[in-house]
């Protein structure tokens, strides 16, 4: 919950201005939130993708040791 800059009324997200005194409620505070929330989004969206990606090479690395080491 934000508060008012002014007056320091309780202010609802939806609000764009401050009910109490009219201050202009300012999103600044705002932001930063919102841009760990994307960056936490889109390590949320490409871990798995890394993770899919570490486990393909990791298959790789062990076919090509048993092509190389056992099949030969
Ligand atoms: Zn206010």
């Amino acid at each position: 919950m934000s508060t008012c800059t002014s007056c320091e009324a309780e202010l609802r997200p939806e609000w764009k201005f401050c009910i109490m005194c009219g201050t202009p409620v300012i999103p600044a505070a705002v932001r930063p939130e919102r841009a760990e929330t994307a960056v936490g989004q889109k390590i949320a969206t490409y871990a798995p993708l890394v993770f899919a990606i570490a486990c393909f090479s990791l298959a790789a690395i062990v076919i090509a040791w048993f092509a190389i080491n056992v099949w030969f």
